[in-house]
């Protein structure tokens, strides 16, 4: 029996699971990870296809228990690995390339965790729920562009491989898949991730409305003024410097803690009613400059009518620096 609560689907379709091996592109000196092999269809084909070694983490002990006895006695059994655990909670091992047919519930987390793993593997060839595949590899303008697209976005390149019809599985999932290819990039941007994410967080709230709207919330404007002194009183304010540090694996390990808030939901709009910030609103002359700050900001990029949906990676790269750059830092 499988278990839904752990995304049981099993590939039956043996020509699919060929392709995914074929679009990996595996080398014969390639350590793979397999993330939930199951009961090892992919595992199979994997040892087969003749790399170093294939490293297994499986979270059901029964299917753990099916995996060694399938491989028993295999002429390839030596290259496998299986860890039994959450692969979530375990420390991953090193891995050249990542082939998994994983449980979707864990699809973001998952994928923030493999881009902060280091040393930084080649590619990760994934089968993920067809809508979360298409946020991932969603461009500027396109209705799933969101805060997901354009995090992992800036920490790979992401590809849409094959398209899969729920009846490849058993059971049959409720939705269809697709496999992604994920490339990260070496090296990444120069920025610091909380900083971007930080960002893209604001922009993406609201992600239809122009900035000079988001940016003109009470919420949004507390929140950076709030920074702004903060960096201030360290005297840290005028560092351009600090839009430009490298990204650091500390750094992008941030992301693994705040994977919760990228779930596919808070792509969604919100549409809650918060009042925009008004000047009756304001306490003092203070206040009043710091929005006026900000939108000279936006205007100076030629940001403040633009919307969020549409900018691309350099945008938001660019407004980061116009924001550091006048000590307007988020995080
Ligand atoms: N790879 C197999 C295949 O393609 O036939 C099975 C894929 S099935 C979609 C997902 C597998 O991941 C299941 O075997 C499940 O037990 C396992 N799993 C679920 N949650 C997991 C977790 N947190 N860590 C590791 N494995 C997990």
């Amino acid at each position: 029996p499988f278990e839904k609560s752990k995304g049981q689907h099993i590939l039956k379709n043996p020509a699919l699971v060929d392709s995914i091996i074929a679009k990996a592109g595996l080398k014969p000196t390639d350590t793979v990870l397999e993330i939930g092999p199951g009961t090892g269809n992919l595992t199979k084909r994997l040892l087969e296809a003749g790399v170093k070694a294939v490293v297994a983490v499986e979270l059901d002990p029964r299917m753990v228990l099916e995996l060694s006895r399938r491989f028993q006695g295999h002429p390839l059994s030596s290259r496998l690995k299986v860890i039994q655990g959450d692969v979530l909670k375990c420390d991953l091992p090193y891995f050249d390339i990542c082939v998994a047919n994983i449980p979707y519930q864990i699809s973001s987390p998952l994928t923030f965790k493999l881009l902060s793993h280091r040393p930084i593997f080649r590619c990760a060839v994934i089968m993920f729920q067809r809508e979360f595949a298409m946020r991932l590899v969603a461009q500027p303008g396109d209705t799933l562009y969101c805060r997901l697209s354009v995090n992992v976005q800036l920490l790979s390149r992401v590809s849409h491989l094959l398209k899969v019809g729920r009846n490849n599985f058993r059971p049959p999932p409720k939705v269809d898949s697709s496999v992604v290819r994920i490339e990260p990039r070496k090296p990444l941007p120069p920025v610091s991730f909380k900083e971007w994410d930080g960002l893209v967080r604001v922009c993406f709230n609201r992600k239809n409305k122009t900035l000079g709207a988001i940016f003109k919330q009470k919420r949004v404007l507390e929140l950076l003024e709030k920074n702004y002194k903060t960096m201030q009183s360290l005297q840290l304010a005028q560092d351009s410097e600090m839009g430009e540090e490298k990204m650091s694996p500390g750094d992008v390990a941030v992301l693994a803690n705040m994977v919760e808030d990228l779930s596919m939901e808070t792509c969604d709009e919100k549409e809650d009613d918060e009042m925009e910030m008004d000047d009756a609103d304001m306490v003092g002359d203070d206040r009043a400059s710091f929005k006026e700050k900000i939108m000279g900001i936006l205007q100076q990029g030629d940001f403040a009518e633009k919307r969020s949906s549409k900018l691309s990676q350099v945008d938001f790269l660019y407004l980061l620096s116009l924001f550091n750059k006048a000590g307007v830092h988020f995080s």
